[in-house]
């Protein structure tokens, strides 16, 4: 008689079949029921994971790449990691453009997972040579051999939220969710989850959550790029200084905006009051839940899924730091908060 060995072939099967966890203690106070879809349980800590194996895996069955070929990609941080960890797995090599907006913390993820990195300044036009999406370009076109992923202007990114998260929220309210709320950046999980969840049940509203400074809200309301919209803010891997393909402004009943300083101290909360150690981008989700409550959105009979993107390991240096939050002006009163927390023993 063999022992059976229980073992996962590699991490790449634990992709997807995220959790979705009821919000409790954050909505106590509020008409309806409150779920949220966490990302961060992905292998990669994040829903990028999904987006990376289904464009490589499309790629492998078109014949386009095969090992020792390069995956290049633009990345606030969280697409770069799941590729390279994807990459590392499959035999790829993998070079990411990066914003100088990224903390070094995601910089340093992606080093540690094998991957080349280029840093390039956050602050410059998407069409400036030293912007990440015009580096990507050239040493894709300078690379033989190479795949550019391309997110923001791929299909597939829709293509692989509308195969695996929105069946997953379908099937784990059993059909009864009445409104998403969800970031959108590229635009991919949003577009893709609400194609599937409209497709079932077409009354479902979907809310996209944006920053002050990006273009999407008032892109969805009016066709129309603005770049008098466009201005510097924290928050990473939510809202743009473009229109990606990758969202569907047509699956997205309408945008709400929330701020840098609310979506911190949001994101603290969430940890503080639902032991959820989520990232910038979930308080940013969850910000929006509430401004959304304020605004009597919901009655009763709403059960509401919020999906937060990824984990909070990847903002120790940023939301997570008291120093960065007070540099910010976002925390006033650093030595007091310190002294309610942290007991020094001499
Ligand atoms: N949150 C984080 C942390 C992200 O990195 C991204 C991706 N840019 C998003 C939210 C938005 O997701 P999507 O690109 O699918 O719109």
């Amino acid at each position: 008689m063999h022992n059976q060995i229980n073992a996962k072939e590699n991490v790449l099967s634990l992709i997807g079949n995220t959790p979705l966890i009821a919000l409790k203690k954050l909505t106590a106070d509020f008409v309806g029921e409150f779920y949220a879809k966490v990302e961060a349980f992905n292998p990669g800590h994040s829903a990028k994971d999904r987006i990376a194996l289904h464009i490589i895996e499309e790629a492998e069955r078109r014949g386009i790449i095969k090992p020792g070929d390069t995956i290049i990609e633009t990345t606030s941080g969280n697409t770069g990691f799941s590729l390279a960890m994807i990459s590392a797995i499959k035999g790829y090599k993998c070079i990411l453009a990066v914003s100088s907006k990224s903390s070094p913390d995601k910089i340093d993820m992606l080093k540690t997972m094998g991957a080349q990195v280029y840093v390039c300044p956050a602050h410059v036009s998407a069409d400036d040579s030293r912007s990440y999406y015009q580096v990507a370009k050239r040493l894709h076109e300078e690379t033989p051999g190479s795949v550019y992923i391309n997110q923001y202007f791929n299909e597939l990114n829709i293509d692989a939220h509308y195969k695996t998260t929105g069946p997953e929220i379908w099937n784990q309210t059993n059909g009864a969710i009445t409104h998403l709320v969800t970031c959108s950046g590229t635009g991919g999980t949003i577009s893709g989850t609400a194609r599937f969840l409209k497709e079932q049940n077409p009354d479902i509203k979907v809310i996209g959550v944006d920053a002050y400074g990006s273009v999407l809200k008032k892109y969805h309301e009016t066709r129309e790029f603005d770049a008098n919209e466009i201005y510097p803010y924290r928050i990473e891997g939510l809202g743009k200084n473009l229109i990606p393909t990758a969202t569907d402004f047509d699956s997205i009943d309408y945008y709400i905006k929330v701020t840098d300083e609310d979506s911190a101290h949001t994101a603290r909360d969430i940890a503080k009051k639902e032991g959820l150690f989520v990232g910038y981008t979930s308080g940013a989700a969850f910000q929006a839940v509430k401004q959304l409550v304020d605004d009597d959105v919901f009655d009763e009979n709403s059960r509401v899924v919020v999906i937060f993107p990824d984990h909070g390991s990847r903002y120790m240096s940023k939301i997570y730091s008291d120093e960065w939050m007070q540099k910010q002006g976002f925390l006033e009163d650093l030595p007091e908060m310190k002294k309610e927390q942290i007991a020094y023993i001499k």
